[in-house]
Parts: structure tokens; C-alpha cells; sequence
């Protein structure tokens, strides 16, 4: 299955849903990492649920979703742009076996940091208090923004990395019947198992879950996995460094390295590829 997110409305329901897919790209951000299983599938939760988010941005602009914690797991974040482009890492410190979402992060937050193009950044936290990521994220579209919304996230690396998702949010402005309304559709949404999440197309998908229901569903949209980093940012961020610097660093170990802890490229400079840098203190 192709990696995309694709939203649908129901016709008689003030409720929108996404669906997002992305086997491939979990693979790719979990590749070249020794992740656990355990932590595996929190970066594919986060990623499912950044793509979710991501989808709800209405203009251009990058969105970090990120997961801090005095746990083992000390920092996991997914990285997203309007065009559904992610990329991800964890930082691990100990022993992960067979602990559960609340142990791995321990006392910690879920920060969401949107960027647009053109104007303000803006920041949302909310306080890790439950037992999984998507009633943590519930919780931050409950306090934040007031809208119900049920999210289900899945994502295993047991076999084969899968990792996929589905989201349902009720629209602003809503009529009485509303509450009756979500919780049932919701329901229906808890009735999917992981493995169908995985595996079913969209359209199967929803019918299976609402055929009594009329559900429109739009184009989708690809997501795929890609990393910022490139030889010419490293060489803008040593840019940044007193050139003085750079030379005691080249004089203590013959070069310098850098490593890209998202795609984990590695990135290899010895003094000619630094001569621009260097220039201001070589005359
Ligand atoms: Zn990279």
C-alpha cells in the first residue's frame, strides 16, 4: 500500500476523518536507527499522528510534533511540512523492554510547534497524563482547540514496519444532535482492528465501518519521507562557528564530522571543503 493521507465527510454529520497510510516512510525514519520495538512504535504513532495533524493546517508552513519525557525515551520527535513531508528521530537513554507508553516517556509533555510561511509561530503543550499517544492527543484537541476528535494510531515493527491511522473531528459551529452524533461514529471507529487499519483500503475500510452512513472521501494525498539535511546546511550551520574554531577542530582530529540524527547521513569535511570558512584568518 502507497503511503497517503485522504480525508472524507460524512453527508449528514457536522464530522470530518483522515485516514493516513505510511509503511514506507515509518521504514525509512526507523532505518539505520537500532530502535527497539517499543520505541519503534511510538516514532510510528507520531508519525501517523503529525501527517493527522498536518492535514489540518490551512496554509503553508512546517509543524514539529514532539514528545519530551524524563524516561528512557527523552525525546521523540516527527518534523512535517503542508506537502505531507516528514521525517522523525528518538533519543534513547536505557533499558526499554516490554515498558509501556506512560513508563518510556515517564513525566513529560507533547509539544506541537507550528511554523507558517508568512506569520507567527505558535506553540501547544499539554501534559502526558494518559496511557497512549492518541488519548494524549485527544486531550490536546480538547483543551486547545475545545473540538472532539478521536484519534486511532497503530504501528508495529514485528515483522514488517506498518504504521497507519485514522482521525475523526467534529467541524466548528455544531447543532444539537451533535454529541449523539460523534459518539456513535466514534464507536464505530473503536471497532477497527489493527491489522485492518493496515491493510484495508479506504473505501473498504469506511464501508465496513459505516455503511449505514453516506461518507464522501477526497483525493488523497502521497506522503513521503524526507530529510532537510544536505552537505551545503552543514557547511551554513559551521558558517556559524568562529573560524578559529574550526581550524582547533581540524588540528585536533584531521577533520570534521557531522551526522544527521534524522536520516542518518553522515557528513565528512576535511580542510579543502572549508577553505570558504576559513579564508578570513588564512591572510
Ligand atoms: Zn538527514
Amino acid at each position: 500500500m502507497s503511503d497517503q493521507l485522504q480525508r472524507f465527510i460524512f453527508d449528514d454529520y457536522q464530522i470530518r476523518g483522515e485516514i493516513a497510510h505510511a509503511h514506507n516512510s515509518f521504514s525509512e525514519i526507523i532505518k539505520n536507527h537500532n530502535y527497539s520495538p517499543e520505541i519503534a512504535n511510538i516514532v510510528g504513532e507520531l508519525l501517523i499522528a503529525t501527517s493527522l495533524l498536518t492535514a489540518t493546517l490551512k496554509f503553508a508552513g512546517k509543524i514539529a510534533v514532539q514528545l519530551q519525557g524524563d524516561g528512557p525515551l527523552n525525546l521523540a520527535v516527527i518534523n512535517a511540512n503542508q506537502d505531507q513531508e516528514l521525517r522523525g528521530t528518538a533519543r534513547v537513554e536505557g533499558e526499554t523492554k516490554g515498558l509501556s507508553f506512560k513508563q518510556l516517556i515517564g513525566k513529560g509533555h507533547l509539544m506541537i510547534t507550528v511554523t507558517p510561511d508568512n506569520g507567527e509561530r505558535y506553540q501547544g503543550i499539554v501534559e502526558l497524563q494518559k496511557e497512549s499517544l492518541s488519548e494524549c492527543l485527544e486531550d490536546y484537541f480538547a483543551q486547545s482547540e475545545q473540538l472532539p476528535t478521536r484519534i486511532i494510531l497503530h504501528a508495529s515493527n514485528i515483522d514488517t514496519p506498518q504504521a497507519a491511522g485514522l482521525l475523526l473531528q467534529t467541524l466548528p459551529a455544531v447543532d444539537e444532535d451533535h454529541d449523539d452524533q460523534f459518539q456513535h461514529v466514534s464507536a464505530l471507529a473503536s471497532t477497527v482492528k489493527e491489522d485492518e487499519l493496515y491493510t484495508l483500503e479506504n473505501n473498504e475500510l469506511l464501508h465496513r465501518l459505516y455503511h449505514q452512513e453516506t461518507v464522501r472521501l477526497f483525493d488523497p494525498t502521497p506522503i513521503t519521507f524526507k530529510c532537510s539535511c544536505s552537505k551545503e546546511r552543514c557547511l551554513s550551520s559551521l558558517a556559524s562557528i568562529a573560524p578559529e574554531e574550526i581550524l582547533d577542530m581540524l588540528k585536533e582530529n584531521g577533520a570534521i564530522d557531522m551526522h544527521c540524527e534524522y536520516c542518518a547521513t553522515d557528513y565528512h569535511f576535511e580542510v579543502d571543503d572549508l577553505k570558504i570558512l576559513l579564508t578570513d584568518t588564512q591572510h
